[in-house]
């Protein structure tokens, strides 16, 4: 089997029972590291739910995300352009970051828009940030969906957990997911590089779950301010350069009534 990313020969890792009946296999490439399962033709009973049941850490992913995607916007970029939550599901990211005043918009063909309406992402705009929460580990054609995501923006900032070097048997790692079957795809660190690379774009910030690839322009020492957690300079300029909430503005164009 090819390897989805590099298009070399991969090796067979091993087997696995996925939603409790298909016996699937998984295989991984030397050259870039990235796994993948066999073509995942389970998909369809998998997504039966776009969201699955089993994902309780929905919420508060989307409310862990906030802070850092904030501060990599007031830092690297400019804080008034428009933004694109890529795989947005019920539109909860793109609510929260609008609330905090960033004109973000969502993106999800597959689900239901609950918490976003009106803010649905266009392709004929670009986007100064592309977020896509857990979105990487389901993607049956990583590089076919990264082309359709540069589209929208040359900056993603996306999380998806990254193979440790010494492989996890896949019945003891949890990310893994073969309960729900959504997860096919498994990155490591040199896969990264090499996407990047493919598209000629930098990886400038990776902590084995949460990274950013994009622009080789934005200057490397704004980006460890952006991750840096000990900066408390930045946290005054963060609050003296953030825009307002949109949350008001928002309610009063979908209802025509004020918010107190
Ligand atoms: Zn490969």
């Amino acid at each position: 089997m090819k390897c989805r990313i590099c298009s070399l020969s991969t090796t067979l890792f091993d087997e696995a029972v996925v939603l409790k009946k298909y016996r699937v296999k998984y295989y991984w490439c030397e050259n870039c590291g990235f796994m993948q399962t066999e073509k995942p033709y389970w998909l369809d009973e998998a997504y039966s739910r776009a969201i699955t049941k089993s994902d309780i850490g929905l919420i508060g992913r989307n409310l862990q995300m906030v802070t850092p995607t904030r501060k990599l916007i007031l830092t690297c970029l400019e804080p008034t352009d428009k933004f694109v939550d890529y795989g947005g599901g019920y539109g909860i990211f793109t609510r929260l970051m609008r609330d905090q005043g960033f004109d973000y918009y969502r993106h999800d063909p597959l689900c239901e828009n609950l918490f976003a309406g009106g803010f649905e992402a266009s392709s004929n705009i670009r986007y100064t940030l592309l977020t896509a929460w857990e979105v990487f580990e389901h993607l049956e054609n990583p590089l076919d969906e990264i082309e359709e995501m540069l589209s929208y923006s040359h900056n993603l900032f996306f999380s998806t957990v990254l193979l440790s070097t010494s492989l996890e048997p896949l019945d003891q790692w949890w990310y893994y997911g073969l309960e729900h079957g959504q997860h096919i795809a498994f990155y490591s660190h040199k896969t990264l590089q090499i996407i990047a690379q493919k598209f000629r774009l930098k990886t400038h910030f990776s902590d084995g779950r949460l990274h950013f690839i994009g622009d080789p322009a934005v200057p490397p020492f704004l980006i460890k301010l952006a991750f840096s957690e000990r900066l408390s300079w930045l946290q005054k300029r963060m609050q003296r350069t953030a825009p307002p909430s949109l949350l008001a503005s928002d309610f009063q164009a979908l209802t025509g009534k004020v918010l107190k």
